[in-house]
């Protein structure tokens, strides 16, 4: 067995550091292999470890949600997105040249049939990995930003070592419920025994959002993050 190297891990930090990201964080996935195989496949389920990045939206872009729908929140949507794949693509194929098999999750995931189930959690992977943890709005919400961040997600067999998890601080707050307009949000702490139904209802997200597209043009919310007191 390979001794988990912290050298490694540091190094690819600074690099994706360097080149954007705010967050950096491994996950060890062996607990969660079941849930994985179950909800993402068995072929994911062998990763034993996932790298975690995360990068920060501007505060001010998010406050804007609270107003309604926002162009400049999905251009930065965009931007976010497109440099974690950059950072993505970097750290894995740093990994590969090294001889260590990996799965760069892209940043933006959604299947054609199913808006919130892509090919794997960033969520999970960023939560185990101590970015964070997943709150009542389903999102990932990280003490210093709450959920005003985008995430990436690198599955690898590389010998890093672990972070801790982050116990969830939501408590008794209910602000992304109160804030959510067709009430999708049901306000039940995240348990990862739960289906999803039990505390969020992708379809009245989803209507929502082309409801506000038929009424602005614009198909976007995001009045859970905005709300989040953490990180505000
Ligand atoms: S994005 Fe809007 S509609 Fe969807 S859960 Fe958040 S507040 Fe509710
Ligand atoms: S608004 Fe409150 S309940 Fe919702 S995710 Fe943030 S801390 Fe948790």
């Amino acid at each position: 067995m390979e001794i988990l190297t912290n050298s490694l891990k540091e190094q690819l930090r600074k690099k994706a550091n360097y080149m954007g990201a705010d967050l950096f964080g491994v996950a060890d996935l062996e607990k969660a292999k079941p849930y994985i195989k179950d909800n993402y496949g068995l072929e994911f389920s062998k990763y034993p470890s996932a790298v975690s990045i995360g990068v920060f939206f501007p505060k001010e872009i998010i406050r804007l949600l609270e107003e309604g729908p926002q162009q400049v929140y999905s251009y930065y949507y965009s931007v976010i997105n497109q440099k974690l794949d950059e950072i993505s693509l970097l750290l894995a194929n740093h990994l590969e040249r090294m001889g260590y098999k990996v799965f760069p999750i892209p940043a933006s995931q959604q299947l054609l049939t199913n808006k919130y189930k892509g090919i794997f959690s960033h969520k999970l992977a960023a939560s185990l990995a101590g970015l964070g943890w997943i709150g009542k709005s389903c999102c990932l919400i990280n003490e210093q930003v709450g959920p005003r961040l985008r995430l990436a997600t690198i599955l690898t067999n590389a010998p890093l070592e672990p972070d801790t998890p982050t116990n969830n601080k939501c408590g008794s707050c209910t602000a992304c419920v109160k804030a959510c307009t067709p009430q999708a949000i049901i306000g039940v702490a995240f348990n990862p025994d739960d289906i999803l139904s039990k505390r969020f209802d992708p379809k009245a997200c989803d209507d929502y959002f082309d409801y506000v597209k038929s009424r602005h043009g614009i198909g976007n919310c995001g009045k859970c993050i905005a709300a989040c007191p953490w990180g505000r």
